[in-house]
């Protein structure tokens, strides 16, 4: 088969249809633009979904990964190797954490989170205390464990049974939370602002409360930063803007800035408790991996970067609220950094997906996080003039939509 053949439908015929891709295939991206097969020119704000953070080809990734190509690909957890070692100093350096453990995606990350908080609570505590606390609308990855801590019930619909002691109660509710901590507890998991559950924030006093109830019941707080951290909130991980210190995070998304790697980072109280032969996979620490998120690091974690995140925030959220202001479209704009959520109103609720296909019509990514919010995640370093040109697309979907939804 030619490659002029590859196109949209073929995905129908050859791929499980657990995903449904919009209708142009994408070839090629620079920086914040990317073309499909005919050429036609897009302006991506959504980076993957907050992953390629330094926008496409960067090329101090390009040569970094290069590089390491030629060294060496793949060793094995029986040899350690360099990238990952300095990776892991650079990342412990930077961080409130001693130790890092290296794995390849989100759902990993917290996978070995929460099976750490299990084994660390069981070592040091006996068997009973085993419970997780999540929250409502949380998500933490799709394996068996992590769609069952994540708080949207319809991802485990079909697959059960799935394992016990997990609870949930509604995020920024302090109260609530408080009636169902107890001495059984392990952990307490929260992202710091809930990214697939609509761009939701937790509130400062919840995170600082969630960190208070956690001492108080020898649980661990648990920040799953896949989607906030790596500079995406202007900070380089959120909760360093909370005055709150986890015991354990979880980074992936933005780390590899699009070679897939996941990192757990943990303290010394807590990282005895995998010891040898407790946990581990196959590729994590891959040298390509961590050559290339070490480069991200670099890149990332300089004063003007995450500076430029917040001023870019700025940028958006005046485009989003003057677009606002000639159509009426937002009921709130919410989130932090380049992590941004525009909640539709109420007539248009449900249809975010109808402004992704309207936006891509004239040339704009964009993401939903659920069927009601728009969410923009794009290159941390996106150039300004990108941000107005996609702007000035967004207004013209909407303007479109709204024509259409007036003439029938
Ligand atoms: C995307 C995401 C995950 C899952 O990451 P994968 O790499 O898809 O496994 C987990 N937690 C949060 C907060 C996420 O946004």
């Amino acid at each position: 088969m030619s490659t002029s053949q590859v196109t949209r439908a073929l995905f129908n015929e050859v791929m499980v249809p657990n995903y449904n891709p919009q209708q142009m295939v994408p070839v090629r991206g620079q920086g914040s633009r990317v073309w499909d097969q005919d050429d036609n020119e897009y302006i991506d704000l959504t980076s993957g979904i907050a992953v390629t953070s330094l926008g496409h080809c960067h090329p101090a990734l390009v040569k970094v990964l290069k590089e390491q190509a030629d060294k060496v690909w793949h060793l094995s957890n029986v040899y350690t190797n360099e990238p990952a070692l300095r990776l892991a100093q650079d990342l412990t350096r930077e961080t409130f954490a001693d130790k890092v453990f290296f794995c390849n995606s989100g759902a990993e990350a917290n996978e070995a989170a929460f099976k750490l908080a299990r084994k660390y609570a069981s070592d040091h505590f006996g068997a009973d205390k085993n419970e997780i606390i999540s929250f409502v609308q949380s998500f933490h990855g799709r394996t068996l464990f992590t769609v069952t801590v994540g708080g949207q019930p319809k991802y485990c619909q079909g697959f059960e049974p799935v394992p016990g002691g997990i609870h949930h109660t509604p995020f920024n509710d302090l109260e609530a939370l408080k009636q169902l901590v107890s001495d059984k507890t392990c952990a307490i998991v929260m992202e710091p602002i809930q990214g697939e559950g609509g761009i939701i924030p937790a509130d400062p006093e919840f995170i600082r409360g969630a960190r208070e109830l956690c001492d108080q019941f020898n649980a661990l707080l648990i920040l799953d930063e896949v989607q906030t951290g790596m500079g995406r909130t202007g900070a380089l991980y959120a909760y360093m803007d909370t005055g709150v210190t986890p015991d354990i995070l979880t980074s992936a998304k933005g780390l590899g800035g699009g070679f897939p790697v996941g990192a757990m980072l943990v303290t010394d109280k807590v990282a005895p408790s995998f010891s040898v032969g407790t946990h581990g996979t196959t590729y994590g620490g891959n040298p390509l991996a961590c050559a290339v998120a070490g480069e991200v690091l670099r890149q990332v974690n300089r004063p003007e970067v995450l500076a430029g995140v917040q001023q870019k925030n700025a940028l958006f959220v005046e485009a989003l609220e003057a677009i606002n202001a000639r159509h009426n479209i937002f009921k709130e704009i919410r989130g932090k950094g380049l992590l941004i959520g525009a909640e539709l109103v109420d007539e248009w609720a449900g249809q975010a997906g109808q402004f992704l296909a309207a936006a891509r019509e004239q040339g704009l990514m964009i993401l939903m996080a659920g069927p009601n919010v728009l969410r923009f995640a794009p290159s941390l370093i996106i150039p300004d003039e990108d941000i107005h040109a996609g702007m000035a697309k967004l207004e013209q979907a909407v303007a479109q939509l709204l024509n259409t939804a007036e003439a029938s």
